[in-house]
């Protein structure tokens, strides 16, 4: 739906926040309308926020897909065992787990993640070297499979508002391999791949990729940190080089990398996504393997690569926004267009639905504050549409119908032209190409 008026949505915006909540993204998001807080940690995505998930998850899917990867949807409920020869049910490493029961006592738990649970199911699928010997992204084999799923678990604190979520939207890729080689090789894609989500997300200036914790750290693990006020984490940064190093490798990484630590600047972050290499670790512990070539038992090597598809979104939130209220970048806003109507003459409401149909025929997404001057002034629907935060304003009004002319706002600058309808399209137009 490319369309909206406002007198048809639900929503309503607020010129407060719940007193409760002290994030930055979760009170510009709550006021405007685009989530309903369900309790601390615990979010619902309305209309206008359900559009920016799905930009965000359109992104990322096509990312995904690029690299060869098919998306599935595991399930939210797994029993125990799944979890067991991993020693993950137990594991007080992994303290976020929901627990719960069936009616015979059967124990489950809520998904938290997938490694596991993958690997179990695709036992079924892998038999032999041929089923991971099939082309992903360019040269690279193997099997990759990726979901967006409403993670759960029990955080200990969620005061980022959706940045840390007890229950988050995750998109999460698992890659499998015959060799330690093959997976190396992919990880090389996933890695391209998530510079090009960042990027296009908007966030690409201020991610870092960093090298964390887990394993021989150059090599194992790695983390995609936007540079954020309202972050968890630490970073020291060598801006020059674009290196960020999490602070909790930071003397391991100074001395690998030969990086100077009285250069680096310490800076909070947000952990936007992560890739994880396993090795073979996991398929032998859980016994799952394929055979080769010559008939031998092989176990199959595994990586998972996560991006926080609701924290991305927050943190988007937090770093495009002022006072006024949101400043969506393009490619993420929910509409492109908020069209406003100043005065109640038929002439203004039949010029604006004009304009709407035109815009929307041409596939831009718009917004129309239909209301009258009796549900909302002028200077509301100014506010509203600060608040809301669309890259751009379309204003009608008498005064200008009467001239032949448009005004076009840009949220981001505050710059206002009058212009005719056609200079606005064109002005619409080329900003899609830029
Ligand atoms: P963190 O250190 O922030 O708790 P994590 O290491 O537990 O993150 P992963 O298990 O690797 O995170 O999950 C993959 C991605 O999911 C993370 O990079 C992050 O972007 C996102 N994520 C993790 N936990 C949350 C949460 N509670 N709320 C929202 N997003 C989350
Ligand atoms: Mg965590």
């Amino acid at each position: 739906m490319n369309l909206m008026q406002i007198t048809q949505l639900f929503t309503k915006t607020s010129k407060t926040a719940p007193a409760e909540e002290t994030s930055k993204n979760a009170q510009l998001l709550l006021r405007a309308g685009y989530i309903h807080k369900e309790m601390a940690g615990v979010y619902a995505y309305l209309p206008l926020g359900l559009r920016v998930l799905n930009k965000i998850r359109t992104i990322v899917r096509e990312e995904m897909n690029q690299v060869g990867s098919q998306e599935l949807i595991m399930t939210n409920l797994q029993p125990r065992e799944t979890w067991e020869a991993t020693r993950r049910w137990d594991d007080a490493v992994v303290d976020v787990w929901f627990k719960t029961k069936l009616k015979d006592e059967t124990e489950l738990g809520l998904a938290w993640s997938h490694e596991e649970p993958i690997l179990k199911m695709m036992q079924k699928y892998v038999s032999s070297y041929k089923d991971l010997g099939r082309e992903l992204a360019g040269s690279s084999k193997g099997i990759s499979v990726y979901q967006f799923q409403t993670k759960l678990r029990n955080e200990l604190r969620a005061k980022a508002g959706i940045m840390r979520g007890r229950e988050f939207v995750m998109k999460d890729a698992y890659s499998l391999h015959s060799s330690q080689a093959d997976l190396d090789e992919y990880y090389e894609k996933v890695k391209e791949a998530y510079v090009r989500i960042f990027d296009r997300l908007g966030l690409g200036d201020d991610t870092y990729m960093t090298f964390a914790s887990g394993g021989a750290f150059t090599k194992f693990s790695h983390e995609f940190q936007t540079v954020c006020e309202a972050g968890e984490d630490r970073l020291y940064l060598d801006r020059e080089q674009k290196i960020g190093v999490n602070e909790e490798v930071l003397d391991d990484a100074v001395e690998s990398l030969g990086l100077n630590k009285d250069k680096l600047e310490k800076v909070k972050s947000a952990e936007v996504g992560n890739i994880f290499n396993f090795g073979s670790e996991k398929a032998e512990q859980m016994g799952i393997y394929y055979t080769d070539e010559n008939d031998q038992k092989q176990p199959i090597y595994l990586a998972s690569y996560g991006v926080g598809i609701t924290r991305a979104m927050g943190v988007i939130a937090e770093k495009f926004s002022d006072e006024k209220g949101l400043v969506w970048p393009e490619a993420v806003a929910p509409f492109r267009v908020y069209l406003v109507q100043i005065g109640d003459s038929e002439g203004v409401a039949r010029a604006a639905d004009a304009l709407y149909k035109k815009l929307t025929q041409q596939g831009i997404e718009v917004l129309w504050d239909d209301r009258n001057s009796k549900a909302a002034r002028a200077g509301e629907k100014f506010a509203d549409s600060e608040l809301i935060g669309l890259p751009w304003r379309i204003t009608i009004s008498e005064r200008l119908i009467a001239g032949n002319k448009l005004e076009l706002t840009n949220r981001g600058t505050g710059e206002s032209e009058v212009l005719t309808t056609p200079q606005v399209f064109d002005k619409l137009k080329t900003d899609i190409i830029n």
